[in-house]
């Protein structure tokens, strides 16, 4: 299934039922598994045996929607998390612990940077910054010897900066480390960021994936491409034995196309617990079905009104990265050619009390932190998601505070842009 096409593997890829079985996945609703001998189960353990014994750490349901990640990213193997969270502090905390430090773009998510910055810092893992758009001495400079990872969005939320994929793994793999991409935005109909040099790709589910706002969700993708044991000293948890698991050596028993998503399974999984409920990913599943027939309607309606606000003497400036006047036109010309997502931020005239004034006269479009939704939905990031950060802060990840995020949902355009005219012509 996983050589077919992205629509058929949208479809199909990650199950494949044998005669008699269930057409659709089915939702194993069951914490625990059964076994016939203690030495059965001890087996499963050990990681010596493939199965299933507590949905704690893998569950059937999960694993198939996982499958169908993988097979869309082009990856080795995946995970399912119960969050986009969750998925961004694994695919991380993997390779990254206590004394380690990881090179990050600045224009990323606000929960992410808040974990990185905030949480992760507690833990005794260390980030630097760098723009987007960083020149290659600058990117350059922010690596250290202790330096594990290299992270970014590949559409950043909200500030959509587009991140030259290729240009930031290459910088990763000369230092020996990996680069993890988040594709929210994209989602791999429109952007595979392994085809560029990524080696690890994570998801927020919550958002295209599920596409109808039902199941918080994420996913961690790994490409199997990274030679852990080529920069052995450096991921000495993926390259020297496991004691809390009989002394196994990840990349000796799982191979690179196994060794990252088993490790962070049994131990993350195992230790964290932060997993998806079954019918959370069967929800999930059916998001992923329609996810290239979506995509290209979001897309479409995002560019509709990304070119209808470009018009408005009441709108100060337009973000989208598919209009010709974007700064990061060349970048989607490349990696996006067939579209970049349903999000267009903008400002409203008038600034930051301007556009909550715009938001709050919108109809069809909702308030919600929520984003890239089968509904309309917008958010004045610097007062909600983003509030935690300075305004220093909120410059340097691109999201001043006159910035409205709209997400354009599966809706008719023109009924969106009526909505919006309707909205700026209250605005002074
Ligand atoms: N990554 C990106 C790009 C996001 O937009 C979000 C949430 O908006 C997250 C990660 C976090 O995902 P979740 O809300 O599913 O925990």
């Amino acid at each position: 299934m996983d050589n077919y096409r992205i629509e058929t593997r949208c479809v199909q890829s990650g199950y494949t039922p044998k005669n008699g079985e269930p057409r659709q996945i089915p939702i194993i609703q069951s914490t625990t598994f059964k076994y016939e001998t203690g030495e059965a189960m001890g087996r499963l353990f050990d990681l010596e045996a493939a199965g299933y014994f507590y949905s704690r750490l893998q569950n059937p349901t999960c694993d198939s929607v996982a499958a169908k990640i993988a097979a869309l990213e082009g990856g080795s193997a995946a995970m399912l998390t119960s969050s986009g969270q969750a998925a961004n502090f694994f695919a991380v905390f993997n390779i990254a612990t206590a004394g380690d430090h990881v090179v990050s773009s600045s224009a990323i998510y606000g929960g992410t940077y808040n974990l990185f910055a905030v949480t992760m810092k507690k833990m005794g893992v260390s980030f630097t910054f760098v723009s987007p758009t960083a020149s290659e001495e600058e990117l350059e400079a922010a690596f250290r010897p202790n330096t594990k990872a290299v992270f970014g969005e590949t559409i950043a939320n909200p500030a959509l900066a587009v991140l030259d994929i290729e240009r930031f793994a290459q910088a990763a793999h000369r230092h020996g480390v990996p680069l993890i991409i988040d594709n929210t935005f994209p989602t791999p109909v429109n952007c595979r960021p392994i085809e560029w040099g990524a080696d690890i790709v994570t998801h927020s589910t919550t958002k295209y994936m599920d596409g109808h706002g039902s199941a918080v969700g994420g996913a961690v993708v790994d490409s199997g491409r990274f030679d852990w044991t080529a920069h052995a000293d450096r991921f000495p948890g993926l390259c020297t034995p496991d004691e809390s698991y009989h002394g196994i050596t990840y990349t000796e028993r799982f191979g690179l196309e196994g060794a990252f998503i088993t490790k962070a399974t049994a131990q993350l999984m195992r230790d964290f617990g932060c997993t998806p409920a079954p019918v959370s990913a069967y929800l999930l599943n059916l998001g992923l079905e329609s996810l290239h027939v979506r995509m290209a309607r979001h897309c479409e309606n995002g560019m509709a009104v990304a070119r209808h606000l470009e018009a408005n003497p009441k709108v100060t400036w337009v973000n989208y990265p598919s209009l010709p006047s974007s700064p990061y036109y060349p970048l989607v010309r490349k990696y996006l050619p067939n579209g970049s997502c349903g999000v267009v931020s903008f400002g409203v005239r008038g600034g930051r009390s301007s556009a909550q004034k715009f938001m709050s006269a919108l109809r069809l479009a909702a308030i919600e932190t929520h984003v890239a939704d089968a509904r309309t939905c917008c958010l004045h990031p610097a007062s909600t998601t983003h509030r935690q950060m300075s305004d220093e802060e909120l410059a340097a990840a691109g999201v001043p505070g006159d910035l409205v995020r709209f997400s354009c949902g599966l809706e008719s355009a023109d009924d969106l842009i009526e909505d919006i005219d309707n909205a700026l012509s209250q605005v002074e």
